[in-house]
């Protein structure tokens, strides 16, 4: 079993093929005893015990078939004064499969005597480690054992388009260990799938199971249950989604930090809410940091296109042929911010979900969809509710408008003062934020 490819006879058998010319079967004598442990790991140390009816001190050895039927000496030892004995199995140690066994004494009076035959199965196993999340292009390893007595070829599999594809390779050490890189993708945001493999002497593969690695942009979102590259602004900028909550609960919420780059308040309470080592319970809560990192990078109100993304969106859209920093765009959802906004809102159907601006100081009212919503967070946040239409003649193309049209949550604005202290921002929005839409930390 397991022997088939590999002469490996040689190398181990530390006798030479020894015949049993002639075997004790006489009546009334007590047989010898033999016992082992019936299953153990590949390269594990594992011996055969009992006891010759013989007060004599005698010449023991062990014998191991062969694929070819026949049985070979393997290791040899001495009785002691009361016919015990232990034996090392070592005969295909190094391989998986099944050997079968018998222990021979000689007897003082020349004869032999033969145990039963046993078996011997060697187990192959690989153990295989990882850390479940790593930040984008940060290091990145998987580290476990083989179940092996020798260096043996072990490498990483990754889960691609094309399938399984090998990916780095290795050896591990005389007893079993590996550490290899975990290399692929490993500069891009997502969850790639692993696992490990290794070769034993005789040609088999063991494989462990199945682990995941999640990519996250920022080791403040190392607490992320995902994270999702919703799109790219128009300079290429990756437009990040970070589940925080509780997957499992039913009511999904999104926080957006911002849409507007000269409003950076919201986007640093949503870094304040990520970087909290607590888990947020209750909803399954969603943040998009800023969906303009374009803006928000130059501090300017516009994406790179020069377009107000809440001018863009495709209900009520209109052309403006003035160019200021109202400007809803060449035509409706023509922006890849806005685009990839709608993409991920349709994906995700928030039950509720709360659009950070300034300077305005009011949870806005104009076409409410969420009454109780809305009192919630202008008490959690100690924001006055107020009737935000309209403002600078711009009410077409608006995100919150086209959501409550189009989705069955309910979206809403609201606004931070021009200026807010730390501790409002780092901590009074990012709790009471949590607090208004039934979320707590755990
Ligand atoms: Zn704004």
């Amino acid at each position: 079993m397991g022997d088939k490819r590999t002469g490996i006879v040689g190398a181990v058998l530390a006798l030479a093929m020894a015949l049993v010319p002639r075997v004790a079967v006489a009546e009334g004598l007590p047989t010898p005893t033999a016992t082992n442990v019936p299953e153990k790991p590949v390269g594990a140390q594992t011996f055969v015990w009992g006891r010759f009816p013989t007060k004599a001190v005698i010449d023991v050895f062990t014998q191991v078939r062969l694929p070819s039927g026949q049985w070979a000496t393997s290791q040899k030892r001495r009785t002691d004064s009361s016919g015990g004995y232990s034996i090392p199995l070592t005969y295909g140690s190094s391989v998986p499969g099944i050997t079968t066994w018998r222990v021979v004494g000689m007897m003082p009076d020349g004869s032999y005597q033969l145990t039963r035959e046993f078996t011997l199965k060697r187990v192959p196993s690989v153990s295989a480690s990882a850390a479940p999340k790593k930040v984008v292009n940060v290091g990145g390893y998987t580290w476990g054992t083989i179940a092996t007595d020798r260096p043996v070829p072990v490498w990483t599999e990754v889960f691609t388009p094309r399938g399984w594809t090998r990916s780095q390779i290795g050896t591990t050490t005389a007893d079993g260990g590996y550490a290899l890189p975990l290399t692929y993708g490993a500069n891009q945001v997502g969850w790639t799938r692993w696992r490990v493999a290794g070769r034993y002497p005789n040609g088999s593969i063991v494989r462990s199971s199945e682990f995941r690695v999640l990519r996250v942009p920022y080791s403040s979102a190392l607490k992320a249950h995902d994270v999702k590259v919703v799109g790219r602004s128009v300079q290429g900028r990756p437009i990040y989604a970070f589940q925080i909550g509780d997957p499992t609960a039913s009511k999904s919420v999104l926080f957006l930090g911002s849409m507007h780059g000269e409003e950076p308040l919201g986007t640093r309470t949503i870094d304040a809410m990520m970087r909290d080592k607590r888990l947020v319970a209750g909803v399954d809560l969603w943040v998009i940091p800023t969906m303009n990192p374009d803006g928000l990078a130059v501090g300017r109100r516009t994406n790179a296109h020069g377009v107000d993304l809440n001018s863009n969106f495709p209900l009520g859209w209109s052309y403006r042929s003035t160019r200021n920093q109202y400007w809803a765009g060449t035509s409706a959802a023509s922006e890849p911010e806005t685009q990839a906004m709608m993409r991920f809102l349709t994906w995700l159907k928030p039950d509720q979900f709360v659009s950070i601006h300034q300077p305005l100081f009011a949870v806005d009212s104009f076409k409410v969809k969420d009454q109780q919503l809305m009192e919630n967070l202008s008490r959690e946040l100690s924001i006055p509710i107020k009737y935000l239409s309209c403002k600078s003649g711009t009410c077409g193309g608006t995100m919150t408008l086209w959501h409550n049209e189009t989705l069955p949550g309910a979206a809403i604005t609201i606004e931070y003062r021009y200026t807010e202290t730390d501790q409002y921002v780092n901590v009074t929005a990012r709790d009471g934020l949590l607090k208004a839409v039934g979320a707590r930390w755990n």
